[in-house]
């Protein structure tokens, strides 16, 4: 078949079954499989496409037609303009997170000094390797309960060249920080936010998400608290902790953890917070 006829039936399929995003779906998994650019797909709009090429290309469309994400087909999503590796043992990491991100920019504007930096959560590792990259003389410790997403986290910090610089350790939330750990000057985490009662009417494609990456199976600020009531053990006096939150909006915090700000999307919603270890 020609290859703009095939893109034109799979928009229609993919609309079939209510993706919003038909054109662009059935484009980005016709580049995948055909590994073409979006110039390419342009210029070769009327070439015949490989039989075995259009194979593959039914088999994702029959994927993304029962809302599998496109970022668990392609295997990559981009993170503050980089390509990160993904599979479904990690969270596909989102737009909103670049938030955090900016948020530890604006907090510590000197990318030259060497921070102590650690991650609770890490999964693919977007965030702990993204501050890697930005900040090239920093050390940073990325924890995950899962083995499978660290290794997905590692083969990433491969490619950004940062492995030496990220100390990546398994276990359940201060579980994996070693004792010896250099005071921080910045613990962050996006940790699972959704109550177990947000996880009753999720959109069908996060049902492919690691669970574990999604809720605390409780009210959805259970894990953030434990992170915040535990921050000062770590922190440097005056070091901050950044947490990643959601509709839930962020847990009460007692002394010397104090709320610096909140901080908010362009659309005005409330995405995380940032506290700073109060030295009296
Ligand atoms: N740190 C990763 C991210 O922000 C994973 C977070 C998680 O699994 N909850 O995408």
């Amino acid at each position: 078949m020609i290859a703009r006829q095939a893109l034109h039936e799979a928009i229609q399929y993919l609309k079939q079954a209510g993706c919003d995003n038909a054109r662009l779906d059935a484009e980005v998994l016709l580049m995948h499989v055909w590994g073409i650019s979006a110039t390419q797909l342009f210029t070769r709009a009327l070439d015949e496409l490989p039989e075995n090429i259009d194979v593959h290309f039914q088999e994702v469309l029959q994927n993304r037609f029962h809302r599998q994400p496109i970022a668990y087909i392609t295997g990559r999503k981009e993170f503050w303009s980089r390509d990160f590796e993904i599979s479904p043992d990690v969270l596909i990491p989102r737009p909103e997170t670049e938030h955090l991100i900016e948020e530890v920019l604006k907090c510590y504007p000197d990318q030259d000094a060497a921070y102590d930096f650690a991650e609770i959560g890490t999964g693919s590792g977007c965030i702990a390797i993204t501050l890697a990259c930005e900040y090239p003389h920093a050390n940073i410790l990325a924890t995950d309960i899962s083995e499978k997403a660290l290794n997905i986290a590692r083969k990433n910090a491969v490619k950004y060249d940062v492995l030496k610089r990220i100390h990546f350790r398994q276990g359940d939330l201060y579980q994996a920080f070693p004792n010896e750990l250099s005071p921080l000057d910045m613990l962050v985490s996006n940790p699972p936010y959704l109550s177990l009662r947000d996880m009753d009417d999720i959109e069908q494609e996060l049902r492919y998400e690691p669970r574990i990456a999604l809720t605390d199976q409780q009210d959805g600020l259970s894990l953030m608290r434990q992170i915040l009531s535990g921050a000062c053990r770590w922190l440097k006096p005056h070091g901050y902790c950044l947490v990643e939150t959601g509709l839930g909006g962020l847990p009460e915090i007692h002394k010397p953890l104090i709320l610096d700000h909140p901080y908010y999307d362009l659309a005005g919603i409330l995405r995380g917070g940032l506290y700073h270890h109060e030295v009296l």
